[in-house]
């Protein structure tokens, strides 16, 4: 069994919830029905998760996804990117305590988070303060895709504009975001990961209904036009990130985890040496 925390970030209504499950319902093989919720996963931050069970090509994965109600939903959104900080860093600091073991498992129980998706409201203007600050923090510690949510709300045109200008602000504002070009291990890689980086933020749409296009049933949002299709790359990009997380980009989210984020905070507690 792979596993694959993910953790969705994003202000309340931009369908954070509505597009996890949109993953869990578009075309993936085989899935459970009897999805486990938890709760409290965390002891000083309010989170919830629950865990699907999917299979992909005969191999089983959990996703358990982390939910994060409330973020930046204050008037005063300073610091409203710490508790998210000190969830990914408690699941760093409970597998290092399991490393350093004298009696050490054989397999580590392993919470740590993979990948955050940040959800950009579909302004069509630029990114925020509060974006810039939480993806400069964040982007340190744990990958980092983001996304246009709701980009339904935007023309085609406008959502070009605007994925150009937050590459834009992305880029003058030093913050990094998932694939990393430092972390590209050959040419074959790079190739494949500057054609994810021109399409980054991903400007996805979230549903939950099912609607008849040419006979079939197809996960979409009806709007005046006709149906959006979700899964349809030629209406949005929701496609292109459940390829990013579950497939193409699974095992390298892992190992980019494991081997860059969180020796960086392994690093980092050793060097304190108060463990
Ligand atoms: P959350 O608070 O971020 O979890 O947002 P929800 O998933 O609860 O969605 C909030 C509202 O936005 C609901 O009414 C959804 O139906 C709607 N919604 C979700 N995704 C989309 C989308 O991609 N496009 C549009 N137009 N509406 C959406
Ligand atoms: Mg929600």
């Amino acid at each position: 069994m792979i596993y694959l925390f993910f953790l969705p970030v994003g202000q309340s209504g931009l369908g954070k919830s509505t597009l996890v499950n949109t993953l869990f319902k578009s075309k993936v093989s085989r899935k459970s029905c009897n999805p486990s919720f938890e709760e409290g996963i965390s002891k000083t931050v309010n989170l919830q998760s629950i865990s699907h069970v999917i299979e992909e090509k005969g191999v089983k994965m959990k996703l358990t996804v982390i939910d994060t109600p409330g973020f930046g939903d204050q008037i005063n959104n300073l610091n409203c990117w710490e508790p998210i900080m000190k969830y990914i860093n408690e699941q760093y600091e409970k597998y290092l305590k399991e490393e350093i073991n004298i009696n050490r498992k054989r397999k580590i129980p392993d919470t740590r988070v993979h990948c955050c998706v940040y959800f950009v409201p579909p302004t069509g203007h630029c990114l925020r303060p509060l974006d810039l600050e939480f993806m400069k923090r964040l982007g340190k510690v744990v990958s980092v895709v983001p996304v246009i949510a709701k980009s339904d709300t935007l023309t085609l045109d406008e959502r070009q504009r605007f994925k150009e200008r937050i590459r834009q602000d992305l880029w003058t504002n030093g913050i990094k975001v998932y694939p990393q070009k430092e972390y590209d291990e050959d040419a074959e890689d790079r190739i494949l990961n500057d054609k994810i980086r021109e399409k980054i933020p991903f400007a996805v749409v979230g549903t939950d209904k099912e609607h008849q296009v040419n006979g079939k049933n197809v996960l979409g949002r009806k709007t005046n036009w006709g149906v959006i299709e979700v899964e349809n790359v030629a209406h949005c990009e929701f496609a292109n990130l459940r390829d990013l997380l579950i497939r193409s980009h699974l095992q390298d989210l892992k190992d980019v985890t494991h081997n860059i984020h969180y020796e960086t905070y392994r690093v980092r507690r050793l060097n304190e040496s108060n463990l």
